[in-house]
């Protein structure tokens, strides 16, 4: 920005996966306004997070200089020095104990180019698939979940379709909060009588009191209620026949598989009547555009794959993909949790969700990084710390994620933490997790860097500089870049983002057609983008993305849940998201106006069980897991009922955090943290 002058940039919302796009005007480094124009997401809307909650960017708190470790202390560095010092332990690391005992942790608060560069790091650099990201801890199920049945990953359309839906089914969401934009243009249709909305949660949120259904089942019960439900329709005639005919292979196992499913069943496990469950099976089968929309309540628990496949077993039954208005929509939380897993910073698939195991790959790879790709899997985030402490790791550099906060049993975190020879940290402050660092490098936020994200409609769209570095201050992906040409590496000479951004293209055949160019202001692009510069917003009109183009209906299996109430712990835990706050906390509790809203974690409690222990809203109360316990205060709430608790997951400091109670259960196919399957008991102080 020029000093004195007043200048407006459009920039792209970081805080959830609606991707808002706004323009923001400025003067130096104040933020003058936030000015929605015509964002493909959002029209001229925005939420909180998005109008009010910048001035993070211009916290006391911001680190301005990269930090070295010395003993039980930090002190200060030139870049050249903490550069100089990563590039040469690292090289240490990897000659005395292998490639593999390093590894690398993107985040979505890295943009798509820079995420791309954190997995080339990994793999052309160090030599390993050692590589993940956030994406782990919350959605990473529903993707295993649509990848079995039809595909591709992502969301199957844009929430233009959501809008269209007859009927729009959220499990597990809190949308009002975790995706405002969207809540509201859901509401809208829904005013308009276009639309019937069901909620199928635990607690009841903003969308759950406006649907038009809403249902609360038991923990952990959704894959048995939609298996019922798929079983219930199949069996009464009213699946989509010719769709299934034309478009669907495996119904007769997928079938054989529901035989356990009956109504009855289904209700004695949820607590709901046979009647409520018949009455939902006919209300999906008789409209003509269904939607179903899901996120945590359903993918952090130890079945999180297994009821993703689920629900989109039930959509191919009823025909609701590849036509408008109809489809899966595990929506993303952060903009952009999506791009960070499309660029290819998982532990076994490069940019595009091309495995490291295809030979064409492995050739394409070679050709541009002039290195054979590894063929085996890499180790997962929650792998990795197991890898630390049990001392086969001995290296993770951590780029922008406050793991302290936002992973499952923090104890157990941090003893991966203290285990491992190099640390690297990589983020605004001197957040819980650079507590445990080595290295501190100081990064700049999405005002400060050009790049793109990617939302959960699968849309991509550039942001540009609002705001020059902060002094002392470098993106993530010129970090990278400095530590790699230190190591001597080839191909790492990139001048702009956009040059980035043309390498994926290259080797990626879903972003084939992706440039700077096409992207310019407003303009976006939904993955697969052809070479021509087509994209699809609308996916499996034709086929699905499997060989002969038939989608797979899978016979799934149901997971219980392993730390269940019992004498001791005799309460569920649930946590979630606040409509202020963007993830744990860190960017959000640095905006004055949203600190001063909601200064504290707290815990719900229903007034049932508030009434039954002699709590108050105000009370101190403990909460204690089989993992640790923490001191908050009680908010007697009708959101939750009977033994049920709730803790948002945003925490100022460590000792508030929700994930001192969560444990080591994980979903058993993606190693997501089953963070709903805590059980606690409640002590009043
Ligand atoms: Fe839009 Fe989400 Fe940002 Fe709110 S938080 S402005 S809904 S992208």
């Amino acid at each position: 920005a020029r000093e004195g002058y007043i200048e407006r940039t459009k920039t792209v919302c970081t805080y959830c996966g609606v991707g808002c796009s706004f323009d923001i005007w400025t003067k130096g480094r104040h933020i003058l306004k936030v000015e929605p124009q015509q964002g493909a997401a959002n029209g001229i809307s925005t939420c909180v997070k998005g109008k009010f909650g910048w001035d993070y960017v211009n916290s006391e708190d911001r680190l301005t200089s990269p930090l070295i470790r010395e003993g039980d202390h930090f002190r200060e560095a030139s870049w050249d020095e903490a550069l100089d010092y990563v590039a040469r332990r690292m090289t240490e690391i990897k000659d005395r104990h292998g490639p593999d005992a390093l590894s690398f942790v993107a985040s979505s608060k890295c943009t798509n180019e820079e995420a791309f560069l954190v997995q080339k790091f990994a793999r052309q650099v160090i030599g390993t698939n050692n590589v993940d990201n956030c994406s782990r801890y919350c959605q990473s199920p529903a993707t295993v979940g649509l990848v079995r049945t039809v595909g591709y990953g992502g969301d199957s359309g844009t929430i233009k379709d959501l809008e269209q839906a007859d009927l729009v089914i959220g499990i597990g969401t809190n949308t009002a909060e975790s995706h405002p934009v969207l809540a509201t243009r859901l509401k809208r249709a829904q005013k308009l009588g276009r639309q019937k909305i069901v909620v199928v949660d635990l607690r009841e949120h903003e969308l759950a009191r406006r649907a038009d259904l809403f249902l609360q089942p038991r923990p952990a019960t959704d894959f048995i209620w939609l298996s019922a439900v798929s079983r219930y329709i199949l069996d009464h005639g009213l699946e989509a026949g010719e769709f299934l005919a034309a478009r669907v292979d495996g119904l007769a196992e997928y079938r054989a598989s529901l035989e356990p499913y009956t109504l009855e069943y289904a209700a004695q496990a949820t607590g709901w009547s046979v009647e409520t469950l018949k009455n939902l099976a006919e209300m999906i089968a008789s409209h003509q555009r269904v939607c179903i929309m899901w996120a945590m309540g359903v993918t952090q628990q130890c079945g999180g794959s297994e009821t993703s496949t689920a629900i989109s077993n039930l959509l191919l039954v009823t025909g609701n993909y590849g036509r408008p208005g109809t489809g899966a929509y595990p929506l993303r939380g952060h903009n952009n949790v999506q791009g960070t897993s499309d660029m290819g910073a998982m532990p076994d698939q490069v940019s595009g969700y091309q495995r490291v195991t295809d030979p064409e790959v492995v050739a394409r790879m070679q050709a541009e990084w002039g290195i054979t790709l590894r063929p085996d899997r890499g180790l997962d985030n929650t792998q990795m710390i197991d890898a630390a402490i049990e001392g086969r790791l001995k290296a993770m550099w951590l780029t922008g994620e406050e793991m302290s906060l936002t992973d499952a049993d923090v104890n157990h975190l941090i003893r991966g933490y203290e285990s491992l020879e190099l640390f690297v940290v990589q983020d605004l402050y001197f957040t819980n997790t650079a507590r445990y660092a080595d290295v501190i490098f100081p990064a700049t936020p999405s005002l400060e860097k050009e790049g793109t994200f990617t939302s959960t409609e699968r849309r991509i769209q550039r942001l540009y500089q609002v705001m020059e570095p902060l002094p002392g201050c470098k993106p993530d992906w010129q970090i990278y870049q400095a530590v790699a040409q230190r190591m001597g590496a080839q191909g790492w000479d990139y001048t702009h983002p956009g040059d980035i951004m043309d390498e994926v293209a290259r080797v990626s055949p879903m972003f084939a057609g992706v440039s700077y160019s096409r992207l310019e202001g407003y303009d976006t692009l939904c993955w697969p983008v052809a070479e021509d510069g087509t994209d699809t917003p609308l996916l499996y009109t034709e086929e699905f993305h499997f060989q002969g183009g038939k989608a797979r209906l899978w016979p799934a299996e149901y997971v219980a849940p392993v730390n269940v109430p019992d004498a001791e712990y005799d309460l569920q835990l649930n946590s979630g998201r606040m409509l202020e706050h963007f993830h744990e906390g860190n960017m959000t509790f640095r905006v004055p106006g949203i600190a001063a809203k909601t200064p504290d974690a707290f815990v719900e409690i229903s007034p049932e069980l508030a009434a039954e222990r002699g709590v108050e809203t105000g009370s101190w109360v403990r909460v204690v897991s089989k993992n640790g316990a923490v001191r908050l205060r009680a908010l007697v709430t009708e959101r939750v009922s009977g033994k049920q608790i709730y803790i948002p997951m945003n925490s100022r400091e460590l000792e508030g955090s929700v994930n001192l109670l969560t444990g080591q259960n994980r979903d058993t196919i993606t190693h997501t943290p089953a963070y709903k399957d805590t059980a606690v008991r409640l002590e009043v102080l």
